[in-house]
């Protein structure tokens, strides 16, 4: 059911959230925008700007990995500057009310863990850009050591014990989803009575499948997101406004 005003989508949701004992949230890009950090699809996005690298090319080309880190580099002040929005802030009040087990996000830009909850339970399904790591061994790199390196040999790094190539944290298309997030994020899905996906377009899979997961198993399925998604006649309740005013009612002290 679409709510038809704010205020009536935020009392159907409080409802939800009072009746529920395992809220499991799943977040995109949207929730973060109000940081200022883009999101993907809106107009102004990021893919209106820069086609991502996909992982094979960034392997096989060391230009393709120098464009990936001066791209990373450009993001830099954006990403350093960032706050938790309301939204994650109201996320964090009812993690620490005991009723989110665990949050499953899209997101990369670490706001989830800034905003209080414990980074064991945040199930980062696409990795973080906060950090790097070489993609042979596994070893990880403060991204102050790579822009200085950058900036003296204007090259991508390499492993300093591998000689592979240094990454950000993240899984880019084509790369392998990481095994452990994925059960675990099933896990969860299956086990919540509520599942919140808000600000994602619902179109990048197989993060997408979630939701419908979750609502297979039993749960009610709510969706957050200003734009419609092809998931919206699945969900129980579709709150089709801003996330920060429909999630800020439940902002904690
Ligand atoms: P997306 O860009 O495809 O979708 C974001 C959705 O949020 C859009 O439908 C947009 O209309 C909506 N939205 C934006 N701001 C909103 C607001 N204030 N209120 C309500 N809705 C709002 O993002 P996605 O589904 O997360 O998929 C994109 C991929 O890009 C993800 O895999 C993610 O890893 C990556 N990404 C992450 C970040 C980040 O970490 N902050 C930023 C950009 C992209």
């Amino acid at each position: 059911m679409i709510a038809t005003d704010l205020r009536s989508g935020v009392e159907q949701l409080g409802d939800m959230i009072a009746e529920a004992s395992a809220i499991v949230p799943f977040t995109g890009a949207g929730i973060s925008t109000e940081s200022g950090i883009p999101d993907f699809r809106s107009p102004g996005g990021l893919w209106t700007r820069n086609q991502p690298i996909p992982f094979d090319e960034f392997v096989a080309s060391q230009d393709a990995r120098d464009e990936a880190w001066r791209r990373r580099f450009a993001m830099e002040a954006t990403f350093a500057a960032a706050k938790p929005t309301r939204g994650h802030r109201a996320l964090a009040s009812l993690y620490k009310a005991g009723k989110i087990p665990g949050l499953i996000t899209q997101n990369i830009d670490n706001l989830h863990q800034a905003s209080g909850i414990k980074a064991d339970d945040v199930i980062e399904l696409h990795g973080n850009t906060t950090y790097a790591r070489c993609i042979g061994c596994g070893k990880r790199y403060d991204l102050v050591w790579v822009k200085d390196h950058f900036d003296h040999t204007k090259r991508a790094p390499d492993c300093t014990r591998c000689e592979e190539p240094i990454k950000t944290a993240t899984i880019s298309f084509g790369q392998a989803m990481p095994e452990a997030e994925m059960r675990m994020a099933v896990e969860l899905s299956r086990q919540c009575d509520l599942f919140l996906a808000i600000g994602s377009s619902l179109v990048v899979w197989p993060a997408a499948g979630f939701p419908l997961m979750a609502k297979r198993a039993g749960a009610r399925l709510v969706i957050i997101n200003n734009e419609p998604t092809e998931q919206d006649v699945h969900a129980d309740l579709v709150i089709r406004f801003d996330i920060g005013e429909a999630l800020s009612p439940f902002v904690g002290n």
